[in-house]
Order: structure tokens, then C-alpha cells, then sequence
């Protein structure tokens, strides 16, 4: 398909970490990479032309369950029961399933403005618990998806070793999502083999009460931990951060950060009960806070102390976790309103006196996902790749907007999808609102979902 696409390209305006560049020209090399910039003639990509989005965090076959843990039970309903719900929906789901489901959501990531995935992978084996012939399978069918989507992919298998913090052992219901310490060293070796341009492969350690301290410091001097990004769900609870606190001396992020080199290939999935003097370390450390404020949300987390840790310079990114929302846009907006409804006060991501919410939030989001990413994503410079976000220029809501104007309106204001175009590495996977595959990805899905809901 590269051979068929014009290399060069002119857009009118195009974000980059300096705010909106206009008359931009652009290239693109047979690898899907941006380079410097060739005379010639051009195609016209739109108006506004921005980034696409990475999603530091995704855990695809939860998509297929979103609205179906909404009825209340037990009067206590919290993260808990939630994830009972969870238990029971996964147990149905194999190689092709998940490759339906993931297929799907990546098709609407991209819709959305998602144009890379960090897909937090924990769903590794039969539901017994036995391996799958080809142990990778599971993993296999997440890189077929996204290959058929034409998303990135940064694949984050998930090492799931015990059930607490007092190391009890994996429930028979947790048990497809575990691994010993050699099988899992295995499992990374294997699917390292896999990666190439759109596909990345990371560590994920599920949490600190799911990894024991010595396995965790194993796996971080492993080969395989050398260079790639690292990721693990951190403080998404406060009883998490209470049996944290009872079994090791230490809130979740304080232990972490006391105990393993965090910098920024690390990035802390729900650092959401933080400390003051957690938030200035995580600041300080340079890994990326992973937010995913609809999930969180949903599941009655708690709030990030958003303003105290942008006034210590930190980095973030967002993620859309459980897909109860697919959208980029409505995470930054959950993060910013989340924050508005707690304070009583307005505009609290912008902390100087003339700063736009929306050009602080999306810019870093786009930082804090590159990095968790792995990936030369986040920016349209020479050397990064081409991924990138066409808006719709014809759209009302944008009629008469001025570059101060159009992030904030593309963040805050209305409903409809603004995302018109988008590109991954070169190639158009979405053009004039419609992918590529949608028909028939789509047509798969549904079948699979009377399938799982027949039995
Ligand atoms: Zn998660």
C-alpha cells in the first residue's frame, strides 16, 4: 500500500510542541516515518492537523462487557464486585473471541483519534488455567487485530503471580492470567520475535499485591527488561493502598519508588491515591502518571491530585482501560471536570493566568503516551512516525475558531466526532469518518457477541 500513497503532504495549520505551525509540508518514507521536508508536488491533508493520540492503557476483551456491570447488586458495589462481573465474562472468551472483540475497538480507537495502543495483557491461557498449545495465543490474537485495524500496538504481557499482598495463591478464576517466573521470561523472549514498526513489546507487572518483591526485581534485571517500556497498575484502590501499607510499611507508589529504579520507561497505570510527597517524587522521577478518568470513574476509584502534580512539572497520559468510553477527547474532559467538580473552581489543568486547558492536557497526554508507548509517536517531526489526526474543518462547531480557539473546542464542546481523517504509519485507515475494514470487522463482532451471549 505504501507505493500507492503520495509521499508529500501540505497541511494549512499542524500542532506541534511549539503550538500550531501553518503551510506545514510533509514527507513520508516507504517505513511510515516523517523526514525532512522535499520540494515536489503535495496533497492537501485538511486544515487542522494534530497528533494521534496514544492509549497508554487498554484491556480490549473488557469492551465486550461495557454496560453490562451497571445494575446495582450488593449495597456495597464498588472495584470488587465489579471485577467478579469481569471474572465471569472472561472465562468465555478464547483466541478468536478476543480477536473479534479487539479488532472492534480498535477499529473505533482509530475513529476516535487513538492511533496506538498499550494493550495491558493478562488474559494468557485456557480458562482452567492450561496453556494454550501455542502459549502465545492469546497475545497472537491482539497482534492480528490490531494488524487488521491498522493501529499500533505496544503489547504489554502481564505477569500475574499471586492473589494478595500476603502472597496467597491465584484463585481458580485468576488462574488463566498466571505465570511462573521462567514461563513468563519465555513468553516476553517469544513475542519479542514479533515486533517490528507497528508493534512494540513491553513488561507489565499486574500490581504489587499480583507480583511478589523478588519476582519483580527478576524480571527487571532480565534481558528482556533492558530497553522496553515497563508498566503496572499502582494505587487504583484505597484498600490496596491500606493492605499495601500493612504488608510492606509503605504506600504503593512510596514502595515502588523505594524499591526499583523508576524513571521514565515506567509508566504507574492509576496513580490515583497519591501523597504529597508521592506526587513530587513521581514528578521527580520522570515516569508517566497513566490516568483513565471514565474507567476510573465508573468503577468509584477516587481523583488524582491533578493540579499539585502539573505544578510539579509530571507527566501523563491517558487510557481508555475498561472502554466504558472509546475517545480520547472524553478522558482529557473527565480528567479537567473530575477535578472541577471536586474544587469548585474552573480551568484547573491550566495553572498560569492566560493558558488554555486543552492546549496544556492534550499536548501532555501526547508526551506521557509516547513515552509509555516505547514508541517515536506523539510528535509530526522528522524521524517520527506519520501518525497523525485530520479534523473537520466543515464541522459547525469549528466554524470561525482561530488557532486559540480550536483544542479547547475540539476537547469541550459538543458531541459529534470532530476526528475526520487519521493516518498510522503513513497509511490512511480512516477517510471521511469511515475505516478501511469496518463493514466486516464489525459484521465478525456481532456474530461473536450472539455467540457468547447463547451460551
Ligand atoms: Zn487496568
Amino acid at each position: 500500500m505504501g507505493a500507492t500513497i503520495p509521499t508529500n503532504y501540505v497541511a494549512d495549520r499542524v500542532w506541534t510542541t511549539q503550538g500550531w505551525a501553518g503551510d506545514v509540508r510533509m514527507s513520508i518514507d516507504d517505513r511510515g516515518y516523517l523526514t525532512s521536508t522535499a520540494s515536489g508536488e503535495a496533497e492537501r491533508l485538511g486544515h487542522w492537523v494534530l497528533p494521534g493520540m496514544p492509549n497508554l492503557h487498554s484491556h480490549a476483551f473488557q469492551r465486550a462487557m461495557a454496560g453490562l456491570a451497571e445494575r446495582k447488586g450488593r449495597s456495597d458495589d464498588s472495584f470488587w464486585t465489579w471485577r467478579e462481573t469481569m471474572y465471569a465474562f472472561a472465562a468465555a472468551i478464547g483466541p478468536d473471541e478476543l480477536k473479534a472483540i479487539a479488532a472492534q475497538l480498535y477499529v473505533e480507537m482509530l475513529k476516535s483519534g487513538y492511533t496506538q495502543v498499550c494493550e495491558f495483557h493478562y488474559l494468557h491461557h485456557q480458562p482452567d488455567g492450561t496453556p494454550y498449545a501455542q502459549p502465545e495465543a492469546m497475545s497472537l490474537a491482539l497482534i492480528e487485530a490490531a494488524r487488521e485495524a491498522g493501529i499500533t500496538l505496544t503489547l504489554l504481557p502481564v505477569l500475574y503471580m499471586s492473589g494478595g499482598f500476603d502472597g496467597r495463591p491465584l484463585t481458580p478464576r485468576q488462574r488463566r492470567f498466571g505465570h511462573d517466573l521462567p514461563s513468563y521470561l519465555r513468553l516476553l523472549e517469544t513475542l519479542q520475535k514479533y515486533e517490528n514498526e507497528k508493534l512494540r513489546v513491553g513488561i507489565a507487572l499486574h500490581s504489587l499485591r499480583a507480583v511478589p518483591e523478588d519476582a519483580m526485581r527478576n524480571v527487571l534485571a532480565s534481558d528482556a527488561a533492558k530497553s522496553c517500556p515497563i508498566h503496572i497498575h499502582i494505587a487504583e484502590q484505597l484498600g490496596e493502598v491500606q493492605d499495601c501499607l500493612a504488608t510492606r510499611g509503605a504506600r504503593p507508589v512510596e514502595w515502588l519508588l523505594d524499591h526499583a529504579d523508576v524513571d521514565a520507561r515506567w509508566t504507574l497505570v492509576h496513580a490515583t491515591h497519591l501523597s504529597a510527597g508521592e506526587t513530587s517524587r513521581l514528578a521527580r522521577s520522570g515516569a508517566v502518571a497513566g490516568l483513565c478518568p471514565t474507567t476510573e470513574a465508573n468503577l468509584g476509584d477516587g481523583l488524582f491530585p491533578l493540579a499539585d502534580y502539573l505544578d510539579a512539572h509530571g507527566t501523563l497520559g491517558v487510557g481508555s482501560d475498561s472502554h466504558i468510553s472509546v475517545s480520547p477527547v472524553e478522558e482529557l474532559r473527565w480528567l479537567e471536570y473530575g477535578q472541577r467538580l471536586s474544587s469548585c473552581h474552573r480551568n484547573i489543568a491550566a495553572r498560569r493566568q492566560g493558558d488554555s486547558v486543552g492546549e496544556t492536557l492534550w499536548p501532555a497526554a501526547l508526551r506521557g503516551g509516547a513515552l509509555a508507548s516505547g514508541l517515536p509517536i506523539g510528535e509530526l517531526r522528522a524521524g517520527a512516525r506519520a501518525d497523525l489526526l485530520v479534523l473537520d474543518d466543515r464541522a459547525a462547531l469549528l466554524a470561525a475558531r482561530d488557532e486559540h480557539a480550536v483544542i479547547d473546542s475540539f476537547l469541550f464542546a459538543g458531541n459529534a466526532p470532530l476526528v475526520r481523517d487519521v493516518m498510522v504509519g503513513g497509511e490512511w485507515v480512516v477517510r471521511h469518518f469511515v475505516h478501511r475494514d469496518e463493514e466486516r470487522i464489525a459484521a465478525r463482532y456481532r456474530s461473536t457477541m450472539e455467540r457468547l451471549a447463547q451460551r
